[in-house]
């Protein structure tokens, strides 16, 4: 089988001396890159990599938030982990990548010698391919030419899910999500064309439509005495623009919704590395009075110092934790030391992806102060908002009994 390889490494040492092993080994293409932000575009412009050699620690995004990342966006590709980290840091990475779709092949220690790689090699060409019909590439590409046709034909709209407070129950925010009735795109998972969108650079339309319809909704709300915050999600690229802020300003200004009833949530794909001009864009927002939310934390946030330099006022435990939070000591762990390491950090939390009355007692317990999920309600249209939060209001006392 063709290895196409990928090196990921801020050393350029490790990653000079990998590549040449690589090619000394027979791979068909070796390409090498410096940070995990720049292995994840690499790998979306070159979908045809199907073997990453990732170092662990990296300045920007680590080795597990990439391999978090890749999953997220579909990428099937095998991994080879390196590190001079201990042992058991390095079989917790590579137990990560089991728990995601991706699969490691193994963990190199550091300083990488060319035998182990070449073994590890002679195991990657003897597996089947990974699943092709699963891999992103694979399925039909979405087409940009429908989300244009759907930006500005009517086929985008919003859907709206509740975030309500754990110790009383109160509506305290909704998250905004997009979906599309374009027939092309209807049956698509939204993240899938959110990405498309993305690529093709047409974000900015998104958002703009996203805004409106926000405003539209807010509007509406107002007879009912309803104005929950507004929680939406912007994209890394969204977070690259240097515009965005003001022109943020200027449209929800628009529509009468002030900064104050405005969250950002960014994943940490979207979250700045120290030093660069996202950073800037982030303490813009912050300034104008957004407050910004870390979607999905656990699923392998850089480095927890990030949020102390940045504006942050929300963190958003990934859903994955939710989820198994009965099951697994270690997730209930994870999300115990998340919620205290927020509250330290005057962070406010919020669990996503609440299903169960036991999972919603049990992150109560653990002092998370927003809860969303499925167990309070799916995403809905905004007008039903109105008549939805009547009726909670009424059973809200058995939602968790
Ligand atoms: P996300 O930001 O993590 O959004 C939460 C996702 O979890 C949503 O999926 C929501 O419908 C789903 N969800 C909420 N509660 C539950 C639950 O109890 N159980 C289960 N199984 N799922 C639950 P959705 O709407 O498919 O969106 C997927 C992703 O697409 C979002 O993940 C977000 O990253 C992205 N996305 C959606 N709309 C937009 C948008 O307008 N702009 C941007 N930039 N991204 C968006
Ligand atoms: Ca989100
Ligand atoms: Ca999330």
């Amino acid at each position: 089988m063709a290895i196409h390889a990928l090196v990921v490494d801020d050393d350029p040492v490790t990653r000079g001396l990998v590549a040449e092993q690589l090619m000394s080994l027979q791979a068909t293409s070796v390409r090498t890159v410096e940070s995990g932000r720049a292995a994840l575009n690499m790998v979306r412009e070159h979908p045809q990599i199907n073997l990453m050699v990732t170092d662990l620690r990296m300045p920007d995004l680590d080795g597990i938030a990439l391999i978090a990342a890749l999953d997220k966006f579909r990428h099937r590709l095998r991994v080879i982990i390196m590190s001079a980290l201990g042992d058991k840091i390095m079989q917790a990475a590579s137990r990560i990548g089991v728990g995601h779709d991706l699969s490691v092949l193994g963990v190199l220690k550091k300083p990488v010698s060319r035998r182990m790689l070449s073994d590890m090699l002679a195991e990657f060409r003897h597996l089947p391919p990974i699943d092709s019909s699963l891999t992103r590439q694979e399925s039909p590409a979405v087409n940009v030419d429908d989300i244009r046709e759907a930006l500005r034909q009517g086929g985008h709209h919003i859907v709206v899910q509740p975030e309500v407070r754990a110790s009383d129950m109160t509506l305290e925010a909704v998250e905004v999500l997009s979906r599309w009735t374009h027939p092309n795109l209807e049956g698509r998972s939204p993240a899938d064309v959110i990405v498309a969108a993305e690529q093709a650079g047409i974000i900015g339309e998104l958002n703009q439509n996203l805004v409106d319809a926000v405003g539209k909704a807010w509007k509406n709300w107002a007879p009912h005495r309803l104005s929950p915050r507004l929680s939406l999600n912007i994209s890394a690229v969204t977070m690259a623009d240097t515009a965005f802020p003001e022109w943020l300003a200027a449209r929800t200004a628009a529509h009468g919704i002030s900064p104050q009833d405005v969250i950002l949530e960014l994943t940490e794909t979207a979250v700045p590395a120290t030093g660069t001009g996202n950073l800037e864009v982030a303490c813009r927002l912050g300034l104008l009075g957004y407050e910004l939310s870390v979607d999905d934390f656990g699923t392998g946030f850089a480095n927890l110092k990030q949020l102390q330099d940045m504006p942050f006022r929300w963190l958003k435990i990934d859903q994955t934790f939710v989820r198994q939070i009965e099951r697994s000591e270690d997730a209930r762990s994870i999300v115990k030391s998340s919620i205290r390491m927020a509250h330290d950090l005057g962070l406010e939390t919020v669990g996503e992806g609440v299903e169960t009355a036991s999972q919603f007692r049990t992150l109560r317990e653990l002092g998370c102060d927003l809860l969303q999920g499925y167990l309070i309600a799916k995403p809905m249209r905004p007008e039903m908002l109105p008549s939805w939060y009547q009726n909670f209001r009424k059973q809200r006392s058995t939602i968790a009994a």
